[in-house]
């Protein structure tokens, strides 16, 4: 059981897998950039949160729900719940939008299987499916929250709590997926030797005392 003070943001799942660095820019040091990706991003969301909550096809539709987790030491929002009314028991079906195509890796999948984490333990019941509805192409994707996907998603959140107790950052590291993060002027991959210590440094000093 975690502490109030020690909840992750179920945001820092999808930036560890993506990148672990980036994880802890964000989460650990409070950094921010936003790019032609991000920006794509926030507006999708916006239009998901600027919608009323509404019933459609015996579905209540609940957006912006902020769910939590105790046991797992998580909270956030989620863009859409749907609630169907199966005999008398109140079924929970997540769906989150994203702005991309589909990933490769787990990333927004362990996202996704979090959110469904935290409403069974809100709810005490237990979610099978979810979806996501991905802006390229403009289509919903369902997925099954498996065992081996909880797994994977419960050791990510452990890891990504180990990073933000010890405000342990790792350094940074080019790869091709460098060219499309935000973070990448305040990241700076690719110069080897400058720690992140230096980095913080050098952003909250004057521009003579961080060079
Ligand atoms: S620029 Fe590259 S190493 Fe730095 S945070 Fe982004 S993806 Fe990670």
């Amino acid at each position: 059981m975690y502490s109030d003070d020690d909840y992750i943001m179920l945001s820092a799942i999808n930036h560890y897998v993506h990148c672990p660095r980036r994880c802890g820019l964000i989460h650990v040091y409070g950094l921010w950039s936003d790019n032609m990706f991000t920006s794509r991003g926030n507006i999708m969301h916006e239009r998901a949160d600027s919608e009323e909550n509404e019933w459609r096809d015996e579905k209540h539709i609940v957006r912006s729900l902020i769910v939590i987790s105790k046991r797992l030491g998580l909270s956030g929002k989620a863009d859409i719940v749907e609630f169907t009314d199966d005999d008398g028991i109140i079924i929970p079906y997540p769906v989150e939008y994203k702005s991309g195509k589909p990933k490769k890796n787990i990333s927004d999948s362990a996202q996704l299987c979090a959110q469904a984490m935290c409403l069974e333990e809100m709810m005490n019941l237990s979610i099978e499916k979810a979806a996501f509805y991905y802006g390229t192409p403009r289509k919903r994707y369902e997925i099954d929250i498996t065992e081996g996907l909880r797994n994977a998603t419960e050791d990510i959140i452990i890891k990504v709590h180990d990073m933000v107790k010890n405000r342990k950052v790792p350094e940074a590291k080019y790869e091709k997926k460098c060219n499309t993060c935000s973070l990448k002027d305040l990241c700076m991959p690719g110069t080897g030797r400058k720690k992140v210590s230096w980095y913080i440094k050098g952003l909250y000093s004057t521009n003579e005392e961080a060079s």
